[in-house]
């Protein structure tokens, strides 16, 4: 075997384990499973499925695996995997659930909410929907452009406007989640919830020292609140939410 030949082969074979290797999406989600952070099969095979990366501005891109809020412009962040995934186990979503997002950001955790209740391939008429609502107009428009380019078009409605009054013209809902901290929790809110449905919450100041709180409305309309544990979020706006 000649010199040349060698190299080939070398080459080629660095090239195999390069295709073998998990991509650091992977990495990111095999280590959440470890720690215990995704546990059920849906959730997780959700997180493989959508990968983050697709959602964020083009400057972003490259840091799409790493475990930690990133900016998205307005001041804003599409937020940290760990966090995503926390909340999406907590939700205890089911297939065909209309979900409330309060905060849609760049779109990515609205787009693996669908995917738990309109899961890709199965009939259209088991869909669940997700409507999730952004006050700054931008990135309204920006998660709406990352919705569309992905394919979640028909599962997830973009509204634009302030989402601390939630949406009454689509009410109520089997989960409502709210992705930016608020002084409260919003009464619109709890109302807006079905019974049996549950909300999360965080709770808290402006910055720092926030609650995720998981709120379950009973059958009888009667309302159990759980602390879930400390959270950090950037401030709720609008009607409900921080003032400035
Ligand atoms: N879920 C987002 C994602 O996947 O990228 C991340 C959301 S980011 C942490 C919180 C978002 O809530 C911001 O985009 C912010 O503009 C939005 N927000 C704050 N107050 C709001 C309100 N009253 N109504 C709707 N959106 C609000």
């Amino acid at each position: 075997m000649d010199a040349n030949t060698l190299i080939a082969d070398f080459v080629s074979i660095c090239l195999m384990v390069l295709c073998l290797e998990k991509n650091e999406w992977e990495k990111l989600i095999d280590t959440l499973v470890k720690e215990g952070v995704l546990r059920s099969p849906r959730v997780i095979s959700t997180m493989r499925l959508v990968p983050r990366e697709m959602f964020l501005p083009e400057n972003m891109r490259a840091y799409a695996a790493v475990d930690t809020p990133l900016p998205i412009g307005f001041g804003q962040t599409a937020s940290a995997p760990h966090m995503v995934s926390i909340m999406n186990e907590a939700l205890q979503l089911e297939v065909g659930n209309k979900v409330l997002e309060v905060g849609a950001g760049s779109g990515w955790h609205a787009a693996t909410i669908a995917e738990l209740v309109a899961p890709s391939g199965a009939p259209r008429s088991e869909y669940g929907h997700v409507y999730t609502v952004e006050i700054v107009q931008d990135l309204a428009d920006f998660a709406r452009k990352n919705i569309m380019k992905t394919g979640f078009g028909d599962r997830v409605t973009i509204v634009s406007g302030d989402g601390s009054v939630g949406f009454a013209e689509k009410a109520p809902f089997d989960r409502v989640l709210v992705t930016a901290a608020a002084p409260d929790v919003p009464e619109p809110l709890v109302e807006q919830l079905k019974s049996g449905g549950i909300m999360l919450i965080p709770v808290g100041s402006a910055s720092l020292f926030q609650s995720l709180v998981k709120i379950v409305k009973g059958n009888d309309g009667k309302v159990k609140q759980e602390n879930l544990g400390g959270v950090a979020f950037v401030p709720l706006t609008g009607k409900y939410g921080h003032k400035f």
